[in-house]
């Protein structure tokens, strides 16, 4: 199934964000959680894809075993920052080959630990690039999803130029969008006018993030921009260290903050799990009476 179909009907979706473990005792508990999870009948789940391409065998080999192993609509992300246009038509070739219709198109970070890093010659710079190549490549083979940042994305200077560039993004050829987590649903609504007004019409899907774990989180949310409500650093920090009072809380806040965001009329819901099924199935509970089918 093509997410962007799915959404362009107004059909509400929820979904699921996994990445690729490192070890095999990783892959299987991420198979747990996938099995845990997946009696929530998801409207789709992602396989996030490392900076610079470090997941590239990993995010390829999760993404075809839940495809061919279960009945899920599988989203697989690419970042094209690291990577030559040969090896992206390859990867996207290899996708195509296996049925894998969705591709989230990303620019990724630049890594961290090498400062002298300069992107492959003829790299694609920027997401809205590299959602182009898949267009002019590979047609409408996949339903393509961007990223978008109601807080900005660090880089940007202000709300005008992200706006600019998300603009660009979409008009390349993106089908819907997942946003970064963020905490303050009103940095959402402010950026869902600001795409109204410069008329920028696909599906915007926040991401949401439970919080399980405090100075994880603080550590996240500082790299990502993301801001935490102060009312919620202070429910929080007393049991920095005790990680059952940390889920209750990061819990009780999610579904606060997504029974807001569904009485807001979103399309759509897509938690970050970190691989574990607990604090999702959690929310999830809280908020299934609110949840348009
Ligand atoms: P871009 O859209 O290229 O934007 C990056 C910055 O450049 C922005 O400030 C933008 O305004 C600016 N910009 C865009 N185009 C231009 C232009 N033409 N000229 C000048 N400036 C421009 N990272 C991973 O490594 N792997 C993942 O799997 C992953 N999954 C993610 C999933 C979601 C839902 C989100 C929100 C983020 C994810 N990220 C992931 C993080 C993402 O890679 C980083 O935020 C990265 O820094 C930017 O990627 P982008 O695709 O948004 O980049």
């Amino acid at each position: 199934m093509k997410i962007g179909d799915y959404l362009r009907q107004g059909k509400f979706s929820v979904s699921f964000e996994f990445f690729p473990p490192k070890t095999p005792e990783g892959e299987e508990e991420l198979f747990q959680t996938i099995k845990s999870l997946q009696q929530l009948n998801p409207t789709f789940v992602s396989v996030t894809y490392g900076a610079g391409g470090s997941t590239r065998d990993r995010t390829r080999r999760v993404v075809e075993r839940i495809h061919k192993e279960t009945n899920l609509t599988v989203m697989a992300h690419l970042t094209c920052i690291a990577h030559t246009k040969e090896d992206l038509y390859d990867i996207l070739k290899g996708y195509a080959q296996i049925g894998i219709e969705n591709i989230l198109a990303l620019r990724g970070d630049l890594p961290a630990n090498m400062p002298d890093f300069k992107p492959p010659e003829g790299a694609c710079k920027h997401s809205s690039e590299l959602v182009r190549f898949i267009r002019e490549n590979f047609g409408n083979t996949f339903s393509i999803g961007v990223a978008s940042y109601p807080e900005g994305h660090p880089e940007s200077p202000n709300m005008e130029w992200e706006i600019r560039y998300f603009k660009q993004k979409v008009e390349a050829g993106a089908d819907f969008s997942i946003t970064q987590m963020f905490f303050d649903n009103s940095y959402f609504y402010r950026f869902l006018e600001l795409c109204q007004r410069a008329h920028i019409n696909i599906p915007i899907i926040p991401g949401i993030m439970p919080i399980t774990n405090f100075r994880q989180i603080q550590k996240f949310a500082s790299m990502c921009g993301a801001e935490i409500p102060q009312s919620l650093v202070e429910r929080l920090e007393p049991y920095a260290d005790n990680p059952e009072e940390t889920l209750k809380i990061g819990v009780e806040f999610a579904i606060e903050q997504c029974l807001d965001l569904l009485d807001n009329r979103v399309q759509g819901l897509h938690f970050y799990t970190l691989n574990k099924s607990k604090a999702t199935l959690l929310v999830y509970e809280g908020i299934k009476g609110a949840l348009k089918t």
